[in-house]
């Protein structure tokens, strides 16, 4: 059997994939590299999946392993064994792996088992929270990562504490601001036309909710009833998850008055981001997008693994308390915005930092 050959696989699996793959994607064919980009299938619905490629400008992936909806360590073994297959048919000399979802671990010890140079994109970041199957599969793909490419600073002490090796370790910054800077323009300019669409108006807050250890009763009741506090003078957007509107459903709860829409395509969701007054998740991503686009966020979370958008002012961290969020909201509210934002290599080319790490 003949095999392909390529410079490089790049494997993705899940929404926030696809927004930290895109820069690279492009960035290493404009440099002529084969690269060879797998999609596990982890996320497939249309909102979650296909619109955000066509949103991007994402070129289709070349193959995609259709991991079926499933428990983790079913989808993790599927995984395993998919990529494997797909790896054991083409020659691959350097596998790339994005964040901290199961695509992202499967890909990670594929490519150790078979011998490939491993390299992950958004290294280092750590909750200290071992209760998210992400801090576990961060932890996993950067102990054997033979490239870590971290966001920001705290990304490189963490490693370093961990015992791993400095020359391993390149502090390239975050490439979801690539791909956030390459889209700015259209995100601004779209905020008047996605109200328009949405038929909402200022002031409005927005909230996603997806981590598993929000999505309980008990968590749920309490969130949903400090925003009751709020309702009479915000719309509160929710672009559900469809993990959120699955719970939601299946649990018979009702939470009237509040606007639940469909999860955005990318330049949409950030348009609309870019106009509310506040921001409220439990999202990784997100906590980094309201900081580069100055734009106050609270984490519905006790910890969160992006401290630097905490010490540039935008976002708090503030757990899911009702008295608590009630207060934070008001506090928030009431409070300015950082004069101005800048944190060392979120300037977009993080890409190329990457590309000239490896080759
Ligand atoms: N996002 C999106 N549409 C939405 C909600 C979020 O495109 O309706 C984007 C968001 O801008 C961010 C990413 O999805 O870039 C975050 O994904 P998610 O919250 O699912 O994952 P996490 O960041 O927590 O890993």
């Amino acid at each position: 059997m003949v095999k392909n050959s390529f410079d490089v696989a790049l494997v993705v699996g899940t929404r926030p994939n696809f927004i930290k793959a895109a820069p690279l994607v492009k960035y290493f064919e404009n440099k002529n590299l084969d690269v060879l980009f797998i999609h596990t299938g982890q996320h497939w619905d249309k909102n979650m999946s296909g619109n955000i490629f066509k949103d991007l400008q994402l070129r289709e992936p070349d193959i995609n392993l259709e991991t079926p909806l499933d428990g983790m360590n079913h989808q993790l073994s599927y995984m395993i064994k998919s990529i494997d297959n797909t790896l054991s048919k083409n020659i691959v000399p350097k596998v790339g792996v994005f964040g901290d979802v199961t695509s992202t671990l499967a890909a990670a010890l594929v490519a150790k088992n078979r011998e490939i140079e491993l390299f992950h994109v958004e290294s280092g970041l750590r909750s200290r929270n071992m209760m998210m199957p992400e801090e576990r599969n961060r932890l996993a793909v950067d102990a054997i990562s033979d490239y870590l490419f971290t966001p920001s600073d705290d990304a490189v002490k963490n490693l370093v504490e961990e015992n791993i090796s400095k020359e391993k370790i390149y502090n390239v910054g975050n490439i979801m601001i690539d791909t956030l800077k390459a889209n700015l323009e259209n995100i601004l300019s779209s905020k008047t036309h996605v109200m328009d669409e949405l038929q909402i108006e200022q002031p409005y807050f927005v909230m996603t909710l997806h981590r598993p250890g929000n999505l309980t009763n008990e968590v749920l009741n309490g969130i949903f009833k400090a925003l009751d506090a709020f309702k009479k003078d915000f719309k509160i957007l929710i672009p559900a998850h469809p993990r959120l509107s699955q719970y939601i459903e299946s649990n018979n709860l009702h939470y009237d008055n509040f606007l639940f829409i469909e999860p955005l395509p990318y330049i949409k969701f950030l348009a609309l981001v870019s106009g509310a007054d506040l921001v409220l998740t439990d999202s990784g991503g997100l906590q980094e997008e309201t900081t580069f686009l100055n734009i106050k966020c609270l984490t519905l979370r006790e910890e969160t693994e992006r401290p630097i958008t905490v010490s540039s002012g935008t976002n708090k961290v503030i757990g899911v308390n009702t008295e608590v969020i009630i207060n934070e909201i008001n506090k928030s509210l009431g409070s300015k915005l950082p004069t101005e934002i800048k944190i060392k290599n979120w300037d977009g080319k993080t890409s190329q930092r990457i590309y000239e790490a490896l080759y």
